[in-house]
């Protein structure tokens, strides 16, 4: 499975920035594209919880870092990382992109730094926050142990 990486900043038509401004933007919009909320680590998680009897919500906004899985009864709340994205520290979240070294060095601090905020928030009110590592997936009976002590059993208040 292709990992998504920054050199892949692909246009269809070549077109020489205008600007410094147009660069940031075509920047902003190739990431947006990237990091789209459904990364296929989160629908793995998904499937997983899904298979195993949980019910919860997606991506509840009102929540800091709008949480990609919420057990809204339950007070918990999943974040699914990638790697690369959130400066994981593994042989794919230290891998170093070729070009614009810099802006993405500076981009995956914010998001880590970001993360760390929005989990002692969550924390504040009273949510209890696990975070899952794209690389860590793969190893399913892991993964659903943990799951299973982070969440309860399924059953408990039924579901979510
Ligand atoms: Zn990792």
């Amino acid at each position: 499975m292709p990992h998504p990486t920054p050199h892949g900043q692909a246009v269809s038509q070549p077109q020489p920035p205008t600007s410094v401004a147009a660069v940031s933007a075509k920047r902003r919009r190739t990431m947006q594209a990237v990091q789209s909320r459904d990364t296929k680590p989160e629908l793995r998680v998904r499937r997983l919880l899904h298979a195993m009897g949980y019910r919860y919500q997606l991506h509840r906004r009102d929540l800091p870092g709008t949480p990609d899985i919420v057990f809204t009864r339950r007070k918990k709340v999943i974040f699914v990382h990638g790697c690369f994205w959130h400066g994981h520290d593994c042989k794919r979240g230290n891998r170093q992109p070729v070009r614009n070294a810099e802006y993405w060095k500076a981009k995956i601090a914010r998001n880590v730094e970001r993360h760390w905020e929005q989990t002692a928030e969550l924390r504040e009110l009273g949510w209890s926050v696990l975070t899952l590592w794209e690389c860590e997936l793969p190893e399913f009976d892991r993964s659903t142990r943990e799951l299973v002590d982070f969440l309860g059993p399924a059953s408990y208040l039924s579901g979510r």
